[in-house]
């Protein structure tokens, strides 16, 4: 593609991601709360108020892709009603084994159902969702065009799709700081906690591949989507994007 993240091959791609995250899952949690400082935290707070989520009775079912062990889809349970019902897909058992436990822990095994699949090729009919989501994981993807394709494919019309992912830092005094702390700092924590640094190395550098905002926004579209929009979080470190199927 004219975003140049093929350079390794697709497959090759996937089973890397797939490795990171198999030996990752039981250390996910921690680890994003020592590599963040916790701001994971506040931003997939203000991506899930952004679900406007009915708090009656009302059903609302939400597909979260790329769900992992569960972050987007325990706050939107806690965050809605009842009749908030969540799907969460993952390509990775070990991490959807951790997101099981979560559930089973917390009450919650009835109002979750943990799918194994994969983001480009989703195993639900068409028009099944009210909302999709996915929170950083739409950057491991390795085919982003299909698996956006899909996202509007299982939405209901008048459904939203929202996307949480790192983005292009645009605060010159940030950007720098940021870079030194991504590419020093965060091996480092992963070579600390997980034995290894290696994995997050690659992370990081698919950070940096990522579209900025604008070009990420311009695929969203491409899809099909319409009134697509998207904000900044944290000068850019993150990012939400938005579109609705009309
Ligand atoms: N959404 C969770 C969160 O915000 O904490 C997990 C994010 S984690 C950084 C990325 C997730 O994407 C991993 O659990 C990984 O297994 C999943 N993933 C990678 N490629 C995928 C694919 N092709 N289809 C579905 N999930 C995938």
């Amino acid at each position: 593609t004219h975003f140049g993240f093929e350079t390794v091959p697709l497959t090759q791609k996937q089973s890397r991601v797939d490795e990171v995250f198999a030996n990752v899952a039981r250390r996910y949690d921690i680890m994003n709360d020592l590599m963040s400082g916790g701001l994971h935290r506040a931003w997939k707070n203000a991506f899930v108020t952004e679900l406007d989520l009915p708090r009656t009775a009302r059903r609302f079912a939400l597909l979260d892709v790329a769900g992992g062990t569960g972050d987007i889809a325990f706050r939107a349970l806690k965050r809605g009603g009842h009749g908030v019902q969540v799907t969460l897909l993952d390509i990775n058992g070990p991490m959807l084994e951790v997101a099981r436990e979560r559930a089973a822990h917390r009450n919650l095994s009835d109002r979750i159902e943990v799918v194994q699949g994969n983001a480009e090729s989703l195993p639900f009919p068409d028009g099944s969702f009210d909302a999709v989501t996915i929170a950083f994981g739409i950057r491991n993807v390795p085919r982003i065009p299909l698996a956006l394709q899909e996202f509007r494919r299982v939405l209901k019309i008048g459904g939203r799709f929202l996307c949480l992912e790192f983005s292009e830092v645009t605060v010159p005094g940030l950007a720098k700081l940021y870079e030194a702390y991504s590419f020093n700092a965060i091996p480092r924590i992963g070579q600390w906690v997980a034995g290894d640094g290696e994995p997050y190395r690659y992370l990081v550098e698919s950070i940096r591949k990522f579209p900025d905002g604008l070009s990420f926004a311009s695929m969203i579209e491409e899809a099909g989507f319409d009134r697509v929009s998207h904000t900044p979080l944290t000068g850019g470190i993150a990012a939400i994007h938005r579109g609705w199927k009309l």
